[in-house]
């Protein structure tokens, strides 16, 4: 294991996974790690110690991750659970099957209270309100909670701190008296080390440590704490949007979406991230999904011609990045496979050529900002988009190519003798030119804008 930069000199520390187990070994390499049943004991401080701790503010899912690596490595923690939260509700049944998770790997689960949910500034009001937040815990996980048996305050105030008995409520208190006053102490609230860091306690070495940690910030990337609160809550709202589509499908019931067909088409054509594409549609953001998957649709149609243009002209990477993504040529890369497939763009789409022109248009004014489009326009072309992408799918299939354009091309349009001179792209475009709108004077320009990739051979200068 590589050792571990101070945050203070790394830049690049990004609360990660792997950060974390390389912080616990660190730490089990120098401490016994315990449980807060320390408290219990009347010579607790004789021995030397360290309670790892994680509050759950915002992600029992982060928390199960940490929950699994610690279990790998042999330590038992403590997760705290929030039952008065804005960011998970513990009562739903994933969320609880993960806290129940947690315990079951032999974690310790205890009560997470927030002293100003309840508006209390008194011990026997506490010692009650406690009472009743842990009933409703235990009650929750049932058995395979293990029994709470500690609490921590969430959102410390000079109220909760003044609270210093080991236990209230018959649970042991993570920030009694003792701990506070003889247990070094250090944690990552809001997604940094705000006094010092785990590194620099670890460092000093002193007799006993507390860490506490929020699982929310301890993630596979690295990430800004903002960024990665923002997609705890954008995460989580779309795995309820998925449940609320199950239920409903389940149920046989209609979801009723306004974009019927893209609804049908993008999830299954666009597995990775076509039911993301028609969330942000249908939180609101229409413009951006139609230019989305407007994008979409010009990146498969480049690929195809990519795999077009390498193989069958054995034009250079060079050439082929200057054609497909210069700004004055501006080729349409539909326009280009329709030249490739030697097929019109009616067929290729399976739409009008009007359509598809009103579909550009629409796009070169939402991206220019020179136009924004009633809903029930971007619902049209968003929907024909969809089906446009289907069927160039459906042809490419269809034509021995898939969407990546993995699969060898069909032969038919390819020149008759291959060489690999360097001129064939040049060539293929100046035969090209007017399916693709492209004037004599532009090419020429073009080429000459790109002497390293065009006039290696000497030949492109003739055009
Ligand atoms: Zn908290």
């Amino acid at each position: 294991m590589n050792t571990i930069a101070a945050p203070s000199s790394n830049p690049t520390f990004g609360f990660t996974l792997q950060e974390y187990q390389a912080l616990l070994i660190e730490t089990l390499i120098k401490y016994r790690c315990v449980g807060f049943e320390v408290l219990d004991e009347p010579d607790m401080l004789r021995d030397n110690f360290c309670i790892l701790r994680h509050d759950i503010d915002m992600s029992p899912a982060c928390a199960l991750d940490l929950a699994k690596l610690e279990s790998a490595l042999g330590i038992r923690t403590t997760y705290t659970v929030l039952l008065t939260g804005e960011f998970y509700n513990p009562f739903e049944v994933s969320t609880c099957k993960t806290i129940q998770a947690i315990s079951a790997l032999g974690h310790d689960i205890g009560l997470h209270f927030d002293a100003t949910w309840h508006g209390i500034n008194s011990e026997a009001d506490l010692e009650d309100a406690i009472t009743w937040e842990a009933n409703m815990l235990n009650r929750l996980l049932g058995p395979v909670g293990g029994g709470v048996r500690m609490f921590s305050f969430h959102n410390t105030t000079p109220f909760s701190m003044s609270c210093k008995q080991t236990h209230y409520a018959g649970l042991r208190n993570a920030y009694a008296g003792v701990l506070q006053e003889q247990v070094s102490y250090t944690s990552d609230s809001n997604g940094y080390w705000i006094h010092r860091s785990w590194v620099n306690v670890l460092n000093e070495r002193p007799a006993r440590i507390q860490v506490l940690t929020h699982p929310e910030w301890w993630t596979e990337k690295k990430g800004e704490p903002a960024e990665k609160v923002c997609q705890h809550l954008d995460s989580r709202s779309r795995i309820v949007w998925t449940g609320y589509c199950d239920s409903l499908a389940s149920t046989g019931r209609n979801n009723k979406t306004g974009v019927v067909d893209a609804f049908a088409i993008l999830p299954a054509l666009v597995p990775e991230d076509g039911a993301d594409l028609l969330y942000t549609w249908l939180c609101g953001n229409c413009e951006e999904a139609f230019i989305d998957l407007y994008c979409r649709v010009e990146r498969k149609s480049r690929r195809l011609c990519r795999k077009y243009f390498r193989t069958a002209l054995r034009a250079s990477s060079n050439q082929v990045n200057a054609v497909l993504s210069d700004c004055t040529l501006r080729l349409d890369p539909i326009a280009v496979l329709a030249c490739i497939a030697n097929e019109n763009i009616e067929t290729l789409l399976g739409c009008s050529l009007v359509r598809y022109q009103s579909l550009k248009k629409l796009r070169h004014g939402l991206v220019h900002g020179s136009a924004s489009a009633p809903k029930a326009t971007l619902q049209t072309h968003f929907n024909l988009l969809a089906l446009l992408m289907q069927n160039l799918v459906n042809w490419a299939s269809t034509h021995t190519l898939d969407a990546t354009g993995a699969v060898k091309l069909t032969t038919r349009n390819m020149p008759k003798t291959l060489k690999a001179t360097g001129d064939a792209l040049p060539n293929w475009l100046k035969k090209h030119m007017k399916e693709l709108d492209v004037s004599d004077g532009t090419l020429r320009k073009f080429l000459a804008r790109y002497p390293n990739a065009f006039a290696a051979n000497g030949k492109s200068s003739t055009l």
